[in-house]
């Protein structure tokens, strides 16, 4: 186990290059390690921030006053189709291996920044795959109960950029996840228009893996998301507003407003509208800029950071200006897909 060590900035734990001083933080490297210094911190009534590769967190200028518990535990195991992967495995570099062993599930959240233990935190997906597909077990440390504990797929309450841990924020930490993979060397079957045009074939069929994570990887560097250092678009935390789901009545008005608008009708009548549309509807297009934060040049989602100059406030303000002028020109409410620490939208 590392030191405690104080006064470490966050800045530069985050991809969005913001964020204060935590009051103490500390390098965990392996679950035992984990637990040891979560548990003590609960029992001294410290406050405590699990943090993975810092792609989802807006942490505010003032820091963080109390334990930040950086997770560096490492170790994949593999059983037939099951990988269970310690929550400090780099994500991009476990689907890496995937796609190179064969295993298909995974190959379409290629690029995504950050590490294994925060996929099912927002049950992360792109491009028509999220991790909900296959993963089938997730070990916690549930600090309410002061235990590790074996949570199977129902438990973990996934749902779109949602889960169970989101929606008890910190009771969880993760400490391991299984994911069950096909064997076979292709991938599932495409789901998402945009990839199925790019690899030139129809929606539900299969390509080699490695085709797919070519084809995804390359439409990411499109948008700027893949983190890469010479391109200031990808400092950002990527999405910074969930796709808006809305009700049956709430469409109404929306096609009301809007006829026409572009939409996702899903199976129990609910429609998601894409949200990089009603930003550059209501008037922010690609590039545009307020102080020193900006949107990305590539895509209205993401907020960014790009000559790492910004402030969290100057970043906020211009999630605020995007959201309320979302609000006044369609009437939806934009959530933020980050998570907020020591500070809100
Ligand atoms: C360029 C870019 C592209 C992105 N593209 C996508 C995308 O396509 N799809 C997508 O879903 N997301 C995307 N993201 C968001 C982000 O990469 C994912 O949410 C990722 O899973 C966050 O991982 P992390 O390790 O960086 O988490 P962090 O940012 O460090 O933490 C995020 C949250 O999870 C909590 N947490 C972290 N580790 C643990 C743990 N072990 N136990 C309990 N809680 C924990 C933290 O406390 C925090 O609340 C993108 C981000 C960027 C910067």
């Amino acid at each position: 186990m590392t030191e405690r060590m104080a006064g470490v900035r966050l800045a530069p734990y985050t991809t969005l290059g913001l964020g204060g001083p935590a009051g103490a933080f500390v390098e965990a490297g392996s679950a035992e390690e984990i637990v040891e210094l979560v548990a003590a911190a609960d029992r001294a009534g410290e406050p405590v921030l699990v943090l993975g590769g810092g792609s989802n967190l807006v942490v505010a200028d003032d820091g963080f006053d109390g334990l930040v518990v950086r997770v560096a535990s490492r170790g994949v195991e593999v059983d037939g189709g099951r990988v269970t992967a310690q929550a400090g495995e780099d994500w991009d570099a476990l689907v890496e291996r995937a796609v190179a062993e064969g295993w298909s599930g995974v190959e379409c959240l290629s690029g995504i920044p950050g590490l294994v233990g925060s996929t099912p935190i927002q049950n992360v997906g792109a491009y028509g795959q999220d991790v909900s597909q296959t993963i089938t077990g997730v070990r916690v440390y549930d600090r309410r109960a002061g235990e590790v504990r074996d949570l199977d797929a129902r438990e973990c309450g996934f749902a779109y950029r949602h889960s169970a841990f989101k929606a008890d924020p910190g009771r969880h930490v993760v400490l391991a996840v299984t994911y069950e993979l096909a064997a076979g060397g292709l991938s599932g079957p495409i789901a998402y228009r945009e990839l199925a045009t790019r690899l030139g074939v129809g929606l539900g069929e299969r390509v080699p893996l490695a085709r797919a994570r070519a084809a995804v990887l390359e439409l990411r560097r499109g948008k700027g998301m893949v983190l890469d250092a010479a391109d200031p678009d990808t400092r950002s935390a990527g999405s910074f507003f969930t796709n808006p789901v809305l009700t049956a009545d709430e469409a109404a008005e929306l096609e009301r407003r809007s006829p026409g608008f572009p939409r996702w009708d899903m199976p129990d009548g609910t429609v998601k509208v894409p949200a990089a549309w009603l930003i550059e509807n209501a008037g922010f297009p690609k590039g545009y800029r307020r102080g020193p934060a900006r949107i990305s040049t590539k895509h209205t989602l993401a907020m960014t950071n790009p000559d790492l100059s910004a402030t969290t406030a100057d970043l906020l303000d211009l999630a605020r200006e995007v959201r309320d002028g979302v609000l006044e020109k369609f009437g939806v409410t934009l959530v933020n897909e980050p998570v907020m620490v020591g500070t809100r939208l």
